[in-house]
């Protein structure tokens, strides 16, 4: 075991301070990666505060790491000192399970270990990227490319990869129309992914505040939520629509928005349930799906295709001891476009 510096909840109503954690010894197939940049996704905030309920505290968060491979296990084939890797949102699964044999481990029939807030499978609590160090199993460890520098392709690890898979896997692409609902650290990956796909692209955003910015990441069009006249103008128009709204949203609007045979894929993650009308999604053959990060093969397809087309986030580079402020910008919807943490400040 090693002790390191990390930040942490120590319970959800407290602001995250600095403490030290262990990580286990470097294992047979284990990487020891030396942490340079961590982003703050959204799902940190509903975690570290238990909005989703049944967190395990004191909670590390992150999962959108970035740094250097300082150690390899004996075992290691796919990695050396001094390669670029990141880590997402899991670090382990079954790996026998017919959804982890298929590319699915995040879905795992034994459930994915989360890269914190879980448990591994050696029975102790995960922590997270908020910290200077991490022992991965290099079968959970991505490699960057070149092409992209480290702190820009940390948050790929999970708003990429999380917009990139519904996005491929319902076939946004030339001639296809996409809405991506909500602007922030996904969101704004989303309008990336998708204009690179091919797609013509719409924003929709709560207001108007961000439209210079969603115009020149890639949308061709960008409507205010807040106005009504958006969803009479917009009905029937979209092939597929991506949300990434973090708060519980009126689906029926935003499925009268879809065309015929029409998806509108969720991936947001609000803290209540929602309701809708299923003459909603009657009317018209529409589809309402989810979608949750992606497989470890899939998220390095994203990270190649991210780096080939030039595709980094837009971030906002903070010291550790920022980060209860960038909670408090996220939750007010007030993040160009994701946090994130230098973490040689830690
Ligand atoms: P974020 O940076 O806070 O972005 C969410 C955006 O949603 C905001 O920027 C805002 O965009 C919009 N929004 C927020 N509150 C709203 C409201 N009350 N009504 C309408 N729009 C609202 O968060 P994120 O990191 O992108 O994460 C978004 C959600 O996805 C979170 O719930 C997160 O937990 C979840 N998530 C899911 C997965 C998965 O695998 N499915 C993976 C990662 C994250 P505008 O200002 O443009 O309106
Ligand atoms: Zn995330
Ligand atoms: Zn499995």
């Amino acid at each position: 075991m090693t002790t390191v510096s990390a930040y942490a909840a120590l319970s959800p109503k407290a602001p995250l301070e600095r403490t030290t954690i262990e990580r286990r010894t470097v294992g047979e197939s284990d990487v020891l990666i030396a942490i340079e940049y961590s982003g703050i996704c959204h799902s940190d905030i509903h975690q570290a505060r238990n909005g989703w309920g049944e967190g395990i505290f004191p909670m590390v968060p992150g999962h959108e790491i970035a740094g250097v491979v300082e150690e390899v296990g004996a075992g290691v084939t796919k990695f050396k000192v001094g390669d670029r890797v990141g880590v997402g949102c899991m670090v382990d699964s079954c790996r026998e399970c017919e959804a982890c044999r298929t590319g699915f481990e995040q879905h795992c029939a034994q459930g994915n270990v989360q890269t914190y807030n879980g448990v591994g499978r050696d029975g102790e609590p995960t922590y997270g990227g908020y910290s200077t160090h991490v022992v991965v199993d290099e079968a959970f460890t991505l490699r960057i490319p070149d092409g992209l520098s480290l702190d820009v392709a940390a948050p790929l690890l999970c708003a990429g990869i999380t917009t990139y898979s519904p996005l491929k896997h319902w076939g946004a692409g030339p001639g296809k129309k996409v809405a991506v609902v909500g602007l922030g650290g996904l969101g704004h990956m989303g309008v990336k992914i998708a204009h690179a796909l091919g797609a013509e692209v719409t924003v929709l955003s709560q207001s108007l505040r961000k439209r210079e910015d969603g115009l020149r990441l890639g949308a061709d069009h960008y409507y205010a939520t807040s106005d009504e006249q958006t969803f009479k103008d917009l009905a029937g128009s979209f092939d597929l629509i991506l949300s990434t709204v973090s708060a519980p949203l009126g689906y029926d609007a935003y499925l009268a928005l879809l065309k015929t045979n029409g998806v509108l894929a969720n991936v947001g993650a609000p803290e209540e349930p929602v309701s809708l009308s299923l003459f909603s999604l009657i009317g018209g053959n529409k589809q309402l799906a989810g979608s949750m990060i992606g497989g470890i093969a899939e998220t390095q397809e994203m990270l190649d295709f991210c780096a080939e087309h030039e595709l980094g986030a837009e971030i906002e580079l903070i010291e550790a001891g920022q980060v209860n402020e960038a909670y408090e910008r996220v939750t007010n919807s007030d993040v160009r476009y994701r946090f994130v943490i230098d973490t040689s400040t830690i």
